[in-house]
Formats: C-alpha cells, structure tokens, sequence
C-alpha cells in the first residue's frame, strides 16, 4: 500500500477544504470499500480525509419523508423505527447487504459510491480495465461476466453498481444533498451514478472535493405497499445478482394504481423500469398481465453470452417483486 497522509475533519467546512487543498486526496467514512481497494493497490489517493467526526450521522423524519446523515450507518438506519415503519424496503435492503460488522462500520453515503465488484476491476494483478486504468480496455466483455450489466453498458466497461440501499432508495424517489465550497445541490440518485459511456472511471457526478451530506428519502405515497427482492448466489453474505425494489398502489379491485420499480445488479447504476411502471398501471395484480407489463422494460436489454441469463432472472425478480409487494403472494 501506497503511504498517504491522513486528516481527521472536524467538521464538514473541514473536510471539504482538506480535499480541495489536495487533488489527489480522498474522503473516508467507514472505510469497509475504501481500505481493501488500498490495500489490495486499487486505489493510491495521496490522502485520506476522515469525515466520520463530521456530525452527519443523524437520521431524522417529518411528515415529508426521511433525511439519512451521509455518515448513518446501514445499522442504524435498519434499527431507526421511524424508518421501519415508514420505509420497510429501505430496511429490507440493508438488511440484506454484507454482514453485520460490516453493517455497523459502513454508511449509507459510502454505500452509495462503492466501487464495482467486477472481478477485472478487484484483481489482484492489473488486469484491463477501463475503470481501474483507463483506456486499457475491457476484459469483461469476452471474458468472465455472468455478473455484468444488461442495460447501459457499453463496450467500455459492463460492471454493475453492488449496492442493495441504492436499488431501495431508487424507487423511493431519494435524492443526495451533496456540498462543495461552492455550495450545496441535491441531485437525484440515477444523477448521482453515471453510466459508463466512453468515460467508465468516470463513476459518479460529484466533483473534486464534494461531500454528500445527506440522502432525503420522501414519504412512499399514502396507502402504498413495498418490497425489496434481492437473488444471489448464496442466502446471506453475497452480493445481488439481481434485485428489485418495488412502490405500489393497488386500488380496491386489486389492480395497480400506481407503480415504482428499481432493478439492481443489471446495470452501473439502479435501473428504473419506466416502461412497465407506465404499463401496470390498470393491471390487475396477477401474474400473467404483470409479467407482459414488465417485460415491456425488457425490450431493451442486452446480454452478453454468459449473463443472457439474467434476462429472465431479471424478469421474474421484478414479476415477483410486484406480486409480493402487493399482498399477491
Ligand atoms: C465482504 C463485503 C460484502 C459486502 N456486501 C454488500 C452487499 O451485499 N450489499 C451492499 O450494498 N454492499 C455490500 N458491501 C459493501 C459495503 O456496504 C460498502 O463497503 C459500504 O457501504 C461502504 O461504506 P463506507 O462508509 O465503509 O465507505 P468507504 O469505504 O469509507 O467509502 C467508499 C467510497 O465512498 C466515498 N465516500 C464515503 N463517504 C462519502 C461522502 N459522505 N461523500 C463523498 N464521498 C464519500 C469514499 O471516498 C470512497 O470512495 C460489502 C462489502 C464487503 C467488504
């Protein structure tokens, strides 16, 4: 590992001017993504700023919805009962995301700019990778990637975003507070994480020296029923292979009267379902109508030869999830 300096921010004003006074200077929360790409010469910043004593870690509620301290662990936002009354997919999610020592270190800001788990991107020996050294190529494209991306991705780079939370606050509408010394702006979570384009280092829309300080997280809409869906290799302790978070109405002949669908583990970013929410709409809440509204999503995937799989597993995750969701099944 790479020597670096190290400041311990006392407070956001801190911190900022600490990463703007360096370029090549990064910020740390809980360190469970950041130190093992360190470790494991992934990344080399010539600096850590450590914001864990920024005061960000609050997770408040009012009638309007949730806001997550950038710094709120996963533990304790699934522990808040606020948040497990008013958002149980988000408490869904994180639940189902790493283990609970991990839980307790990493927060929710973190988690949101994890870096991939593309095997090429997290070897031990460099390998191309557009992301990790850009330019070098994609090895993932003729190489091993049942795991990769069926929607946005491009010859550059076919990586997945890991994150569980993220896919829970897509449907919930979530936006990022994000500050700089210029100011602060909320951008919307799909803002936040880019596809990967011709640019796939290029992972998120925050500038040198931007800190998230908070995710706001609206109320679900009155009367709404939700759900996370997480498929994985193994029960517990495994990353997505696909997951799917779902916000739903349902009217009292049983037929959907609203819908918010978010697929993880398909894409570098959560993938909205935009077509099959506009399709459910007027659905009745069975199987057979649910599927050929998402499958309308679906037109516009493309596989590669070892994830063309995910295609259906993606279909029947979001199928499920809707079903779920709605007292279904
Ligand atoms: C074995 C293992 C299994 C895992 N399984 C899952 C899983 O199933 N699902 C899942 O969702 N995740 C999983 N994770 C990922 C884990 O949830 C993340 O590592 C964690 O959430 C990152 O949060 P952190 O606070 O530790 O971030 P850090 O490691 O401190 O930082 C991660 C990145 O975010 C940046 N950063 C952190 N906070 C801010 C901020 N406020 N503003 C700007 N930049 C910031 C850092 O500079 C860094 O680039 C797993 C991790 C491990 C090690």
């Amino acid at each position: 590992m790479r020597d670096f300096d190290y400041v311990r921010a006392t407070g956001s004003d801190h911190a900022i001017e600490a990463l703007a006074a360096r370029p090549g200077a990064r910020p740390v929360a809980g360190g469970t993504d950041l130190l093992t790409l360190l470790k494991d010469g992934i990344e080399a910043p010539e600096a850590l700023v450590d914001i864990t004593g920024t005061g960000l870690g609050a997770v408040e509620h009012g009638p309007d919805g949730l806001t997550l301290g950038a710094l709120a662990t996963l533990s304790r936002v699934a522990a808040d009962p606020a948040v497990r009354a008013s958002h149980p997919l988000l408490v869904q999610a994180v639940e189902s995301a790493a283990s609970p020592q991990l839980r307790n270190m990493a927060t929710i800001g973190g988690n949101l700019l994890q870096r991939t788990r593309c095997p090429y991107f997290r070897a031990e020996t460099a390998l191309p990778c557009n992301r990790r050294t850009p330019g070098s190529g994609c090895s993932a494209v003729d190489g091993e990637h049942r795991a990769a991306a069926i929607f946005g991705w491009t010859g550059h780079c076919v990586a997945t975003h890991p994150s569980d939370p993220a896919v829970a606050l897509s449907a919930a509408d979530a936006r990022v507070r994000v500050r700089s010394a210029g100011g602060e702006r909320t951008l919307a979570l799909d803002e936040l994480l880019r596809l990967p384009g011709d640019t796939p280092d290029r992972e998120t829309a925050l500038d040198h020296a931007e800190l998230i300080t908070a995710v706001e997280v609206p109320a679900l809409p009155a009367g709404s029923r939700s759900c996370y869906l997480k498929v994985r290799e193994r029960a517990s302790y495994e990353f997505a292979l696909v997951s799917c978070a779902v916000v739903l109405g349902v009217d009292g002949r049983k037929r959907i009267s609203q819908a918010r669908i978010a697929l993880g583990g398909v894409a570098a970013r959560p993938w909205r379902l935009v077509e099959a929410e506009r399709a459910l709409v007027g659905v009745e809440l069975t199987a057979v109508p649910v599927r050929a509204a998402v499958e309308r999503s679906f037109a516009a995937a493309e596989a590669l030869p070892g994830n063309a799989f995910k295609v259906e597993v993606g279909i029947r995750t979001a199928v499920r999830a809707v079903l779920t969701a709605g007292g279904a099944r």
